[in-house]
């Protein structure tokens, strides 16, 4: 029986946010996996650049990717494929948005005002995209393989971009901040895809049953994944203070930065989930009563 699942981001959460390595993390991972508790990356990054990261820190359960906008399950797994979802053979893909193209096509609407403030990821040579992003060369390329959302290098001013997140939300889109860019997604997001995920994960597979749901995340495109689940870590940034969180309790906020903060407040969390478990008083399961 397994007593929680965890949901986590990767850069600057469970990966340094200037060497993308999660060595602080190791320790933590290896008793998660000794403990039967699935970490599952929760992303702003494509698939294809998640599923090297997955295979390298030893995980192999579902991932969320793309802010959210598609989940991938192992067919391992044995969670229920969705009718509309694609498969490779290995996992299958439940997508909640618009394809990219569509997204682009709409924001085009956008571009003669706003064309100069913004570059699409996408369409940055390799090269351009490692030097924004401090990525290798073949992670780079995996970066633009982009189904769902339209990843931005945000070139204007802060209150330009809030501007501008409101103009998106008139074409049906919306904005979320990462760590490094804006994202442009149809619908669906961290926390709607973390809440969906949860539900048929206690609901199909054994022993999950009542697993309690941990999110971990640093930046403003984390909060409401970080609102949903019943315990939440957030990470501290080097590169700018804690977003705000509205929640009543079950929060840790990390001393350290990045991977060392990651560990640092799991640990914490699974002593809290512990605890809860000897005395026999269950959390509250909020993706009971949040159904998205
Ligand atoms: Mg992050």
């Amino acid at each position: 029986m397994s007593a929680a699942v965890i949901y986590t981001d990767l850069d600057g959460t469970l990966l340094d946010h200037y060497t993308y390595s999660a060595e602080a993390a190791r320790a933590t991972l290896a008793t998660l996996r000794g403990l039967g508790v699935p970490v599952i990356p929760c992303t702003s990054k494509t698939a294809a650049e998640t599923r090297v990261i997955a295979a390298q820190l030893g995980l192999d359960g579902p991932m969320i990717v793309e802010n959210g906008a598609a989940i991938w399950v192992p067919d391992h797994w044995g969670l229920t494929r969705t009718e509309a979802g694609i498969s490779d053979g290995e996992m299958w893909c439940h997508g909640f948005g618009i394809p990219r193209a569509v997204i682009r096509r709409q924001l085009a609407i956008l571009s003669i005002e706003w064309g100069n403030r913004y570059q699409s990821l996408c369409d940055l040579s390799d090269k351009q995209v490692m030097s924004v992003t401090g990525l290798d060369a073949a992670s780079a390329r995996l970066a633009k393989e982009r189904h769902f959302c339209e990843t931005l290098v945000w070139l204007g001013t802060p209150a330009d971009r809030i501007a501008f997140a409101d103009q998106v939300k008139t074409l049906d889109l919306r904005c979320v901040q990462g760590g490094r860019f804006v994202h442009v997604l149809s619908s669906g997001g961290k926390a709607e895809a973390v809440s969906w995920l949860h539900r048929k994960i206690c609901a199909e597979r054994p022993g999950f049953e009542a697993a309690l749901s941990i999110s971990a995340g640093d930046a403003e495109n984390d909060v409401e994944m970080l609102q949903v689940t019943d315990l939440a870590l957030l990470v501290r940034s080097p590169v700018g203070d804690p977003p705000p969180l509205k929640r009543a309790g079950g929060l840790v906020i990390s001393d350290e930065f990045g991977p060392a903060g990651w560990s640092e407040g799991i640990e914490i969390l699974l002593d809290r989930v512990e605890e809860e478990r000897a005395s026999g008083r269950f959390l509250p399961k909020r993706h009971d009563h949040n159904a998205a």
